[in-house]
């Protein structure tokens, strides 16, 4: 049958970052995501997308003297902002009708492009009270909580496109576990007609015909799973497709399984993420997408004024950006110190902490968890002093909230206080309260070199120092995630330590990280200006120019989205 309108891609994330105003993200997936449809914004595709309104936000984070954490609501009211879209939807949740609304956001690109952003509202009055709840705490709650929530987004959104007119044609862009029920609704739609136990293997593969998923967890345990009475007692009678179609894992209902079953194409987000993720799911074919960023988006002001004097076009074709290569190595190095002085101004502001512009900055910054092992320089205080006094000064700025349940995370930061007292004035550090999509921005383009040690191989891809990179900072970080692709050695920026392959030693990152920085990292800044600015300007040509989701969703298109880019073979059938 003839699709009566041109294919959508409807893209699901359980977080998405709008604007700073709108706090519904918590990290790197719902930038990401934003990301993501900016740039489909900029390309003119026809893109919607569907998360949750959030409306109690991802937490307001209080820091006190000593580094402890404190949550406080960062609320907002999308009424307030957004248009509410006329239809309404019922999904059942725990046998319970809960009705469905949407707030409708327009994320509007460089020329005359707009995707739709619907976000989930279920704060109806004919809603019980705690239904009203559900899209209101982003990864709140238990897993009952978490389950209802899910629920609302994969089947509620998946409803609430089709009562808007949405039709066959509508492509789903699962972006991670969280959105995969909306393939429960589909399999229903598909089978209409019939009874769930006559649900076959062709209607999943029909229904993976339409399905994209993306995930981005590197480690089982990462991945949302429910128990099997719960998720009866959640879904109801709708749990049979799961049960004809065998869609469990085990007794589970295992989020990613789920959706790898339903997508015709599935990718990890880095290269090597995509090598972890065919590891763990051997049964199903697995491409690799690199993430990005939006280049206009996390560029410091000094810097697109600088590429609008040299490239104007690049705010419509980020390829462009590899002509960086031919700007001025000075040109660099003053819109850098332009960036660098607001970071610097805005630190003191927030902060009342002066730090020095001609001090060697270390930026790091994003989500307090264990495994991004943020205060790994602190390792050795004393060797850390010691660079410090015989190479060149060293000043550090952090920023990252920890899950209000993450007691490990928390601490984290704490200890980064206490070695920031025991530093004193030797090393300054400064740890600037509630990161967020402003903060974000600033540290990124106005530190010196921006610094990763995750333990490897847990970063999916990261893309905090991919805005670094368009902003003429290079990167110091052990090789994970896009690093392992963005990295030439001297070039680009740094490796902290090789690449050690799949197997590794986490504790051998701590010397490489010292050697680095006192051998190479800081020599050259001190003492070779002009060869430091070409690897600032290395960073925006090769890096800035590819590692923006620009590139990003041309390669969603060009292997995914677009109809005939699917790949038969692909459809993800269960071989096992
Ligand atoms: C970019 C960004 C992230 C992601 O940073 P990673 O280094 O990929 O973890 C998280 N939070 C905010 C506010 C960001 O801007």
């Amino acid at each position: 049958m003839a699709a009566a309108r041109p294919m959508t891609v409807a893209y699901f994330s359980m977080e998405i970052c709008l604007e700073q105003a709108i706090p519904t993200y918590s990290g790197g997936l719902g930038v990401l995501a934003g990301d993501t449809l900016r740039s489909a914004a900029d390309l003119r595709l026809p893109v919607v997308a569907v998360t949750l309104a959030h409306r109690l936000g991802y937490f307001r984070q209080h820091l006190d003297a000593d580094g402890g954490q404190t949550e406080g609501p960062a609320e907002w009211r999308p009424e307030e902002r957004l248009q509410a879209v006329a239809q309404t939807v019922t999904v059942q949740v725990e046998g319970r009708p809960v009705v469905v609304r949407a707030w409708r956001y327009d994320i509007r690109g460089v020329s005359d492009g707009v995707v739709p952003v619907f976000l989930l509202d279920t704060r109806l009055p004919e809603n019980s009270p705690y239904d009203q709840t559900l899209t209101d705490t982003l990864y709140g709650g238990d897993s009952r909580y978490r389950l209802c929530q899910e629920v609302v987004l994969g089947m509620g959104g998946a409803a609430l496109l089709e009562a808007m007119g949405y039709g066959e044609e509508t492509q789903f862009h699962i972006n991670e576990g969280h959105a995969a029920l909306l393939c429960l609704h589909l399999l229903e739609r598909q089978y209409a007609g019939r009874q769930p136990w006559e649900a076959n293997v062709g209607d999943v593969e029909a229904v993976a015909r339409r399905c994209i998923f993306t995930t981005h967890t590197p480690v089982p345990a990462g991945h949302d799973r429910f128990a099997g009475d719960l998720t009866r007692e959640v879904l109801g009678e709708r749990a049979a497709t799961l049960d004809a179609l065998q869609l469990w894992e085990g007794t589970e209902l295992n989020m990613t399984r789920l959706a790898l079953r339903c997508s015709r194409f599935i990718n990890g987000v880095a290269l090597r993420h995509q090598q972890v993720s065919q590891e763990m799911f051997p049964e199903f074919p697995i491409g690799a997408i690199t993430n990005g960023v939006h280049a206009v988006t996390w560029t410091a002001e000094p810097f697109r004024q600088l590429f609008d004097r040299y490239f104007p076009e690049w705010r419509r074709d980020n390829n462009y950006l590899r002509y960086a290569i031919t700007i001025p190595v000075e040109d660099i190095r003053s819109a850098h110190r332009a960036a660098k002085q607001a970071m610097l101004d805005e630190v003191e502001r927030r902060t009342g902490v002066h730090l020095d512009p001609r001090v060697f900055t270390i930026g790091f910054a994003r989500r307090a968890t264990t495994y991004k092992r943020t205060d790994l320089i602190f390792s050795d205080l004393d060797r850390l002093r010691s660079i410090a006094t015989q190479v060149g000064p060293i000043q550090i700025v952090y920023g990252g909230k920890a899950h209000p349940k993450d007691e490990n995370g928390k601490a984290m930061i704490r200890r980064i206080h206490e070695s920031a007292r025991k530093l004193g004035d030797l090393v300054k550090v400064v740890y600037v309260e509630n990161y967020e999509m402003t903060l974000g921005h600033l540290l990124t383009s106005g530190s010196d070199v921006w610094l990763n040690n995750p333990m490897r191989p847990l970063e999916a891809s990261g893309t905090s120092g991919m805005k670094s990179a368009l902003n003429g900072v290079p990167s110091l970080s052990v090789l994970d995630g896009w690093w392992i692709e963005g990295c030439l050695e001297g070039a680009t920026g740094w490796s902290i330590g090789a690449d050690p392959g799949l197997t590794v030693d986490p504790t051998a990152d701590i010397p490489e990280l010292y050697y680095k920085l006192e051998r190479v990292v800081l020599p050259l800044f001190y003492g070779m200006p002009y060869k430091w600015g070409e690897v600032q300007r290395n960073a925006i040509a090769v890096n800035g120019s590819f590692f923006n989701t620009q590139r990003m969703v041309m390669q969603y298109l060009q292997n995914a989205w677009a109809p005939g880019s699917a790949n038969e073979a692909l459809i993800a059938a269960p071989t096992a």
